[in-house]
């Protein structure tokens, strides 16, 4: 069996206003390519974080993205690419500040202002064959995980699949969790579910070893302190724990692999737009018999923090949609291995797959 060879972040910076140290670890990469810095923010900092907070030179460009009306498109990266190509050329780097959507976003520009043609190519393990630029991830909502992984999820017109590759990786990071503040009660709670359901589903699995367990354990350890002990809720404190708990989920699952929620949750955001973290949500209270001590504890997780969330919707689904949802499911064999073990393929079939949408 061949081990993973991860890729990590190469720098990590933590703390309580580290945020305002990003001038100084650019400084020295602004050598690079033409000379100038690409900013990628998401819309909700618009009028609070700008050039002065950033402390950015007047030669970079900012971009203020609203990431509501849908997750990261891969035209809509390529477009920004090109944009970008052509103003200025080549830039030193990239910046991206805000949740997944955010870091997605800026992961994707920087392989893509180097590698030609469309990003829809390169959806998929290894297809990307030249380093993109200098990027840096500074996250604003904590819980994907998408701040240390090493893929890009975009969705195209046929996939939503990342652009995986150890180029992906982010070169620094910088963990800033008073940036995490002003995130609203409910996805401070689903994106924080999302690091609990990695740790979950990183566990149950063939695919689980002492590596990915040690992250896990103290991820899990950390979002109980966050959502269920006492001292629970969303105070700084927490707001601190969140922020390495995201991070440690995210190494846990990438050292092991996610599971049957996951790759149901592909499924209802590619076929109704559901968000990453919420589909989580709504998919993992179903799934008691696969996960039971998980699910358990996670609905006591919702009780304690009075988060209800919608039943009943495969009720409107028409088949059709359940079999396209299906069939984005069916297609992540690596999920169900992890989760089934050797024999998955004659228990997770389209069939099967399309009942557990149905309990949605
Ligand atoms: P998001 O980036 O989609 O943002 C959710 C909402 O929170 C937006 O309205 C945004 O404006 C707002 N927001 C962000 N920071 C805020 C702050 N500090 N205060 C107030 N509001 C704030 O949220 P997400 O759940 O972190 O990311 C979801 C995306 O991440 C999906 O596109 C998913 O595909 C992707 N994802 C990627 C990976 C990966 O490994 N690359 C893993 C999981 C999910
Ligand atoms: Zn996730």
């Amino acid at each position: 069996m061949l081990h993973k060879n991860f890729k990590n972040i190469d720098r990590v910076v933590y703390g309580r206003g580290s945020f305002s140290q990003l001038p100084e670890i650019i400084e020295p990469v602004r050598k690079e390519n033409n000379r100038y810095f690409v900013y990628v923010i998401d819309s909700f900092f618009e009028n609070k974080i700008g050039a002065k907070e950033l402390n950015s030179k007047p030669e970079d460009l900012i971009y203020y993205i609203d990431v509501n009306p849908h997750e990261p498109t891969t035209e809509q990266v390529d477009t920004l690419r090109d944009e970008i190509l052509s103003k200025k050329g080549l830039p030193s780097g990239v910046v991206g500040m805000g949740g997944g959507s955010i870091m997605d976003i800026a992961k994707a520009l920087s392989l893509m202002l180097t590698n030609p043609g469309s990003s829809t190519q390169y959806q998929g393990l290894n297809l990307v064959k030249v380093p993109g630029v200098y990027h840096l991830g500074i996250p604003t909502i904590s819980g994907t995980g998408a701040e240390v992984s090493m893929t890009a999820v975009l969705t195209g017109p046929e996939k939503k699949l990342g652009l995986k590759c150890d180029y992906t990786v982010f070169h620094q990071v910088i963990l800033d969790p008073e940036l995490t503040a002003t995130v609203p009660t409910d996805w401070w709670f689903y994106t924080g579910m999302d690091t609990y359901i990695h740790c979950i589903e990183s566990r149950y699995g063939i695919k689980n070893n002492a590596f990915s367990l040690a992250y896990g354990n103290q991820a899990l350890e950390l979002c109980r302190d966050v959502y269920l002990n006492e001292g629970s809720g969303k105070t700084p404190e927490n707001d601190d724990k969140l922020m390495v708990a995201s991070l440690m989920g995210g190494l846990s699952l990438t050292y092991s692999e996610v599971g049957v929620c996951h790759a149901l949750s592909y499924g209802l955001s590619k076929v109704h737009g559901t968000r990453h973290c919420y589909a989580n949500c709504i998919i993992f209270q179903h799934l008691e018999d696969i996960y039971p001590e998980g699910v358990r504890e996670f609905k006591a997780m919702l009780e304690k923090n009075n988060i209800s969330l919608p039943r009943g919707l495969s009720k409107t689904w028409t088949e059709k949609e359940l079999d396209e949802m299906a069939a984005v499911s069916y297609n992540l064999p690596f999920m169900w291995h992890h989760a089934f073990g050797d024999n998955y393929r004659e228990i997770a079939t389209p069939d099967y797959i399309k009942s557990l949408f149905r309990r949605l």
